[in-house]
């Protein structure tokens, strides 16, 4: 199924419960602005070549718009535009007073050189830098993307705009970054696996979890969640799957990954299994921390574990979550379970605009209070109306853009 395709669906699921008429959903759902532009840059080989760029800009009821940037072969405007979507019910879940956007380049940074990867993004910040800004929409990184790339964005806008750190999140340390900002996301999924499994009366140290992806949010989640003494007992990358039923070495994994340019690939104390069989393994816990669109019709019903925490954007289609439904699958969605990213950006946001810095304690503490007080609500949602937590989140998540959207009037 298509990204969009399948956050549309859930929208129209908790659209239905909240009774919202034909007009009001062909507002919400509208992106305000999409943009997509070219992209040539002068590749190292003295070739040119032309990448497309894109943002969307989904809705700004609530506040300037957020979400990242995403650097992956297979972005497209579809895809750019439900993770846009996305954002505006991941803000609007959490309470933050933002809208939801979202860019993305098609190319393969693996494939590009440090120097051809500068050139791109500030060739992209050249065509879009009026469209964007502090009191407008706030870019941060996304699958492909990290700090290094923010930076470079921020030094680009400046040129046209003056000192606006506020322009982007995720920047590093040293350059208005918030502390935590690299974690955020992972620990936020931790937090919030606390939380659920709690909730479903099980305790960390009997739980055994499955962690597709390790990049920036698999690798910190990881982190987490060992140090909280969950038993991880697979985790993978596009290598493949690494396996142990003692559970894994994760100290040793992570160091493994810091000294492989990030990559699982030629780690030995695991037995080796395919990404399709990681999804598959019996455990307790599944945590799907890598692209969308990991778990469809095809493989539903193949799914054993009774608790899925969707720490990537989109990796269940809505048909598939039908199948899993029925087989009594928890699922805690993505517009939740990954939101501590985006809420340690806004924390950024902040300090960037008070000229004010925190320290990382007070990241975690605002972090924790932040996440908790959306889980609960969200908890409490599915229970009053006797439905999933993702259709509770919409629910929320709708219901809170909807009444800003309405106040503000179209006039
Ligand atoms: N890319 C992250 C997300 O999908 C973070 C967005 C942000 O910090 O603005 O939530």
């Amino acid at each position: 199924m298509k990204p969009y395709e399948a956050t549309r669906l859930y929208f129209e699921r908790a659209a239905d419960r909240l009774e919202l008429d034909e007009s009001m959903r062909k507002l919400l759902l509208t992106p305000k602005r999409e943009v997509q532009v070219q992209i040539p840059v002068e590749m190292d080989s003295g070739k040119i070549e032309t990448f497309v760029g894109f943002r969307v800009q989904h809705d700004a009821s609530r506040g300037p718009m957020k979400g990242g940037l995403r650097y992956h072969h297979e972005v497209d405007l579809d895809e750019v535009r439900a993770l846009a979507t996305l954002m505006t019910w991941k803000t609007a879940v959490v309470d933050l007073p933002y809208g939801g956007a979202k860019g993305g380049i098609a190319i393969d940074p693996r494939k590009l050189s440090v120097k051809e990867l500068e050139h791109i993004t500030r060739k992209f910040v050249d065509q879009i830098h009026d469209i964007i800004g502090p009191d407008k929409d706030i870019p941060a990184p996304d699958v492909g993307t990290s700090s290094r790339e923010m930076a470079w964005f921020r030094n680009q806008y400046e040129k046209y705009h003056g000192f606006s750190p506020a322009c982007v999140t995720g920047k590093p340390v040293e350059h208005y970054g918030a502390e935590g900002r690299e974690e955020a996301t992972g620990r936020g999924v931790g937090i919030l696996a606390y939380k659920l499994l709690g909730n479903l009366g099980r305790k960390p140290k009997e739980t055994t979890v499955a962690l597709q992806g390790f990049g920036n949010v698999g690798s910190h989640a990881a982190k987490y969640l060992h140090e909280s003494e969950y038993k991880i007992v697979a985790v993978g990358d596009q290598s493949g799957g690494y396996y142990r039923k003692e559970g894994l070495d994760i100290p040793k994994l992570l160091h493994h990954a810091l000294q492989n340019q990030g990559l699982l690939a030629g780690f030995q104390d695991a037995d080796r299994i395919s990404n399709e069989q990681l999804l598959e393994l019996e455990v307790n816990l599944l945590i799907p921390a890598a692209l969308g669109g990991v778990i469809t019709k095809r493989n539903a019903a193949r799914i054993k574990a009774p608790i899925i925490i969707e720490a990537a954007n989109g990796p269940i289609d809505p048909d598939a979550d039908d199948i899993l439904a029925e087989q009594g699958t928890k699922v805690l969605p993505d517009i939740l379970a990954n939101a501590g990213g985006v809420t340690i950006s806004y924390f950024e946001w902040v300090q960037n605009l008070q000229y004010y810095k925190w320290p990382l304690n007070r990241v975690r503490q605002e972090l924790e209070s932040v996440l908790s007080r959306a889980f609960q609500r969200v908890w409490d949602e599915a229970k009053e109306h006797r439905t999933s937590l993702r259709t509770a989140a919409y629910m929320i998540a709708i219901g809170r853009v909807h009444r800003a959207a309405k106040l503000a009037g179209v006039g």
